[in-house]
């Protein structure tokens, strides 16, 4: 579900990224917080050396920042850190987890590592006195509605043990990707955003923050629902997201909860699989 890669580029140094950094600083003024997204691993030696992240920490020092940055949990390394936490303490590393099902991290999302290599990595991190923000993805391919709501929520309640920060990330179609071509060939749809609603509702953050701002929402290739209550449900995730206070989280009446309601019933007896026909029946129609 991942096109990161389709838009990355092999030719770009460390000083490239140094003097991105260093501009984008220099027009920063009267912040706190910094996050950096390398759409990668910020620990990876091979995306940031460690010459250039001691440069981003020693400025985010300097200017009294807290700093967020990705990785996966096998970079997640003693002797780095504490190399890091000499020159900065203040810092925030962000873990894709993204499900805590080993066999959905295998074979629905293909992501190289299993839950045991993410509590080893919080387990450092904690014990470093790290936050750690986790990331939770809706939805992945294989799964259905109903099944990928369940694993979100165990995923969330699995993750509030050892996180600071939950972010839920409903999957969006990304170009060039497997996803994509499902979704080409009607055999998979980005979660309703009522699912979304449900996940934020009824998952037990043990009082972590949890915050969600869907990627593409109310769009075709976003989370969605039927067009009409999609941007009311949105604002309200967004509201949710930066007060915590669910009663924030909109239910507008529409018509299309009824429909979603059914697939979250049905669609594992059906179809046997995911399938998105509500696109299929609006085009065909049309
Ligand atoms: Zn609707």
């Amino acid at each position: 579900m991942c096109g990161y890669n389709v838009d990355s580029s092999k030719g770009i140094t460390q000083q490239n990224i140094t003097k991105q950094f260093d501009s984008a600083m220099d027009q920063l003024d009267g912040i706190s917080f910094l996050k950096i997204y390398t759409s990668g691993s910020f620990l990876d030696e091979c995306e940031i050396t460690s010459d250039t992240s001691d440069h981003i920490l020693k400025r985010c020092a300097d200017a009294n920042l807290r700093l967020l940055f990705e990785s996966r949990p096998e970079y997640v390394i003693t002797e780095r850190l504490d190399r890091m936490l000499a020159i900065h303490d203040d810092l925030e590393i962000a873990l894709g987890l993204e499900s805590s099902n080993d066999n959905v991290l295998r074979y629905s999302i293909n992501k190289g590592f299993a839950v045991e290599d993410y509590e080893k990595a919080t387990a450092v991190l904690n014990a470093k006195g790290i936050d750690v923000r986790t990331y939770v993805l809706l939805k992945p391919p294989f799964l259905t509605e109903s099944e990928a709501i369940e694993d979100a929520k165990a995923t969330i309640a699995f993750a509030a043990k050892s996180s600071k920060t939950i972010s839920l990330n409903p999957v969006n179609v990304q170009r060039g990707t497997l996803v994509e071509r499902l979704w080409r060939n009607w055999a998979y749809r980005s979660p309703w955003l009522w699912s979304v609603l449900k996940v934020l509702r009824e998952s037990d953050t043990k009082g972590r923050k949890l915050i969600c701002d869907p990627t593409g929402g109310g769009k075709e290739r976003g989370a969605h629902n039927c067009g009409k209550c999609d941007e009311v449900i949105l604002d309200s995730i967004r509201a949710y997201s930066m007060t915590q206070d669910r009663s924030r989280l909109g239910s507008p009446e529409c018509d299309c909860r009824e429909t979603w309601e059914s697939v979250v019933d049905v669609e594992g007896y059906v179809m046997g699989g995911t399938c998105d026909l509500q696109r299929f029946f609006r085009k065909h129609r049309a």
